[in-house]
């Protein structure tokens, strides 16, 4: 049975859960707790934003759900299905069929061409790349002309476009971005969180994105807020204003915790 095709990534029910995750770097003085018992559940559909100050625990927080990173504690559902991280094949698996990733610095493949670079997932799989259903989704971006050449021969918003297009190639039950928007100019961020957020509204997607950009955050449905590896806060329907004033009172609260903590 093939899993991808047959398991629909949409529609209703809960796309991903964290119960109690943490994880801790280092041991002894080396010790870091990056996140300190996170619990979280996220409905399918939805388009979430995680921000939080520099070493709050965001990237570990995305890897972590996504497969990419174990946690030390604590357990991690994808639509449904536990993650489990004791079989390193097995967990492979798991992320190839459920899990979709972007990151800042698109990660495409320089020698591949476009419709190449978003089949790779397939071909990593074993499976015969479907490259019609591959060519739809690149037409869906934008580049539906651009099958042919090569990741230098496109622009930065471009390249983070067939970066989308290979991890919703695959109709993953969520697609993660650590700072999708993190390496483009003010235009291509926006033509890349446009894309993001149809890719929820129009096709049911889940996406999980961590930014530091208040206007980025507020093209998602909700943000949470993390600071020192917990999750501090949460905006409903946020605005670039409401997610920079949250940010500002974050950033002090997290400078009296320290202050008060210094020795
Ligand atoms: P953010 O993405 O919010 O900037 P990170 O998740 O990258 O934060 O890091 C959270 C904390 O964990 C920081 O204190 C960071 O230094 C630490 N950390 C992250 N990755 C590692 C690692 N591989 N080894 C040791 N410490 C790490
Ligand atoms: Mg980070």
């Amino acid at each position: 049975m093939d899993h991808t095709t047959s398991t629909p990534t949409t529609g209703t029910g809960e796309a991903l859960r964290l119960e109690g995750v943490g994880k801790v770097y280092g041991t002894d003085e080396n010790r870091v707790v990056a996140l300190d018992d996170v619990s979280l559940s996220l409905p399918s559909g939805t388009f979430t934003a995680v921000m939080g100050p520099s070493g709050s625990g965001k990237s570990t927080l995305l890897h972590c759900a996504a497969g990419l990173d174990q946690p030390t504690t604590g357990r991690v559902h994808v639509a449904g299905a536990l993650m489990s991280g004791t079989d390193e094949t097995a967990l492979t698996k798991f992320r190839r069929e459920r899990i979709g990733f972007v990151f800042q610095q698109f990660n495409l493949l320089p020698m591949l061409t476009v419709l190449q670079n978003a089949t790779l997932p397939q071909r990593l799989a074993g499976r015969k790349p479907d490259e019609a259903h591959a060519a739809a989704v690149l037409a869906r971006v934008g580049l539906g002309d651009r099958l042919g050449h090569l990741p230098s021969e496109l622009s930065g918003g471009q390249q983070q476009r067939v970066a989308i297009a290979r991890a919703l190639v695959a109709e993953p039950n969520i697609v993660f971005g650590d700072e999708p928007t993190g390496a483009l100019d003010t235009r291509s961020a926006r033509d890349v969180l446009t894309l993001l957020a149809e890719s929820v509204r129009a096709y049911g997607q889940t996406v999980v994105m961590v930014t530091h950009d208040p206007v980025a955050a507020s093209y998602a449905d909700s943000v949470l807020f993390l600071a020192d590896g917990r999750i501090v806060g949460e905006l409903v329907a946020p605005t670039a204003e409401s997610v920079a004033e949250r940010m500002a009172h974050l950033g002090d609260m997290v400078a009296r915790r320290r202050a008060a903590t210094a020795v």
